[in-house]
């Protein structure tokens, strides 16, 4: 498996820290949750589900954390316009992006921590004090704590920056006196009356912590010291992510991130989709045109993840056809499985190229490039009657596997024949009574007639039965 490297600018092989056990551990910058996150935002989240699902079927074992920013110049800025306490205002965005998440069908992370819980603050308030007494931070006259950036060598090296460049062509304003320089950023925000009431104590005084910071401490405390990959989008780069690796290393002394991966943007009229901008659409907006979270899931994956991908109606509509086609396709190849027709022993369909596909830096282009090819060829043997049922299971096990990391199948439910669900009705009856038995029997006899029943937490669920 081959990923780009930001920090190298190179295709590199992956190699996970720890091979052996194939745990992996990924630090995902997560929404900041001032207003509802727009698509832009889930081009992002929707490149790392890419990510995490394509690595777990190639067995690995991932542990994902993607963070909540729920404390910051734009929250606070928020929360008192809106004339509510900061909690209750984030609340209402943090719901909403995980309804979003939902609707977009994104794998949940393992965790989601929010920057002002206790832990994570006495955490950030531990490592701005070991900054400090390695020389790494001071506190500024305006008695907030700054990153001192000339003595952590690295710094620039993942934006490729060359500060001394930065300051000779003088196009940063240098509007914050206090620093000593002016690429050092922000540990602890010293109090001042806007924050209100948000306000925690350090030995710095009141104040608050600095975005970057907050990424530092809640990725060190949940993955531990050394992570695998970390992503966000290209304009986490700088200062962000920078600033997270001289914050992580300068307290740990050990490499922070061994692979990182950033997506380009969403763009609408060849702009990035912004809030700022006010050219944005959110996941209600597109709904509220008619199109499903899936149909959006498909229009934000297709197009390879460092290429930044304009969002149109017009790509709405080619992600409703494309998807019409996966659907009318697997309903054609149910059909044949279903039925006894056997010419022979079917090819066994490995999916063998979408994988390798996504192996190279997820080539999703190339990938969905075989599934059509495919579809097309399958198409042409359904056709001309050439599939036989077994050919047709071959199939279908094949989508159960590029699915897994897709997630596209409708959500329409097939129609369950009446003699189907009347044996499942019988066999519910049957578990009802603990006959097992009977049970298994009709189970036996569901699966012949092509189809399988699940035990879900909410009652048995009947589907197709793909494999043989
Ligand atoms: P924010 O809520 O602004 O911190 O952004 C959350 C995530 O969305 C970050 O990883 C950003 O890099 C990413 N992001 C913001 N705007 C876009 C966009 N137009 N296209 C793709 N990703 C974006
Ligand atoms: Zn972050």
């Amino acid at each position: 498996m081959r990923f780009f490297n930001t920090y190298s600018r190179q295709i590199e092989e992956f190699e996970p820290r720890d091979p052996a056990s194939r745990q992996i551990k990924i630090y995902t910058c997560g929404p900041t949750v001032y207003s509802r996150a727009h698509i832009g935002n889930f081009r992002a989240y929707i490149f790392e589900d890419l990510l995490q699902r394509h690595l777990e079927l190639r067995g690995y074992k991932v542990h994902r954390v993607m963070n909540i920013t729920d404390v910051d110049d734009k929250t606070i800025r928020g929360a008192r316009v809106a004339g509510v306490p900061l909690q209750q205002f984030t609340t209402q965005f943090k719901d909403a992006f995980f309804e979003d998440m939902k609707t977009l069908r994104i794998k949940r992370a393992d965790e989601f921590p929010a920057a002002t819980d206790h832990h994570y603050i006495d955490r950030m308030i531990e490592m701005i004090g070991t900054l400090i007494s390695r020389g790494l931070a001071y506190q500024a006259d305006d008695e907030s704590v700054y990153f001192r950036i000339n003595k952590f060598p690295n710094y620039g090296k993942l934006a490729h920056f060359d500060l001394t460049q930065l300051q000779s062509t003088g196009r940063v304003k240098h509007d914050e006196y206090d620093k000593e320089h002016i690429g050092d950023f922000a540990l602890w925000k010293t109090w001042d009356e806007e924050d209100g009431d948000v306000r925690w104590d350090s030995p710095w005084g009141p104040g608050r912590p600095g975005w970057h910071i907050e990424c530092s401490a809640m990725s060190t405390a949940l993955l531990g010291d050394q992570i695998d990959i970390h992503c966000g989008g290209v304009d986490n780069i700088f200062p962000h992510h920078e600033a997270e690796i001289a914050q992580s290393e300068g307290v740990t002394g050990k490499k922070f991130v061994r692979y990182w991966l950033h997506c380009a943007h969403l763009l609408v009229d060849g702009q990035k989709m912004a809030k700022s901008l006010g050219n944005f659409y959110t996941v209600p907006d597109v709904l509220a045109k008619g199109y499903t979270g899936r149909e959006l899931r498909y229009a934000l994956l297709r197009v390879h993840y460092r290429v930044p991908l304009n969002f149109t109606w017009e790509g709405m509509k080619e992600a409703r056809e494309s998807l019409a086609r996966i659907d009318e396709w697997l309903t054609r190849l149910h059909e044949i499985a279903e039925k006894k027709i056997h010419k022979g022993e079917g090819k066994t369909q490995s999916g063998q190229q979408f994988e390798e596909a996504l192996d190279d830096d997820l080539n999703i282009s190339a990938a969905l490039g075989f599934l059509f090819d495919s579809i097309r060829e399958t198409n042409r043997a359904l056709d001309q009657n050439e599939m036989d049922a077994a050919s047709a299971k071959a199939w279908l096990n094949c989508w159960e596997r590029i699915n897994s990391v897709l997630d596209l199948e409708t959500e329409t439910k097939t129609v369950v024949p009446e003699e189907v669900a009347a044996l499942a009705k019988d066999r519910e009856n049957a578990r009802c009574e603990k006959n097992w038995k009977r049970s298994d029997e009709l189970r036996d006899r569901i699966s012949e007639l092509g189809w399988e029943v699940r035990d879900t937490k909410d009652g048995p669920k009947l589907a197709p039965r793909a494999a043989s």
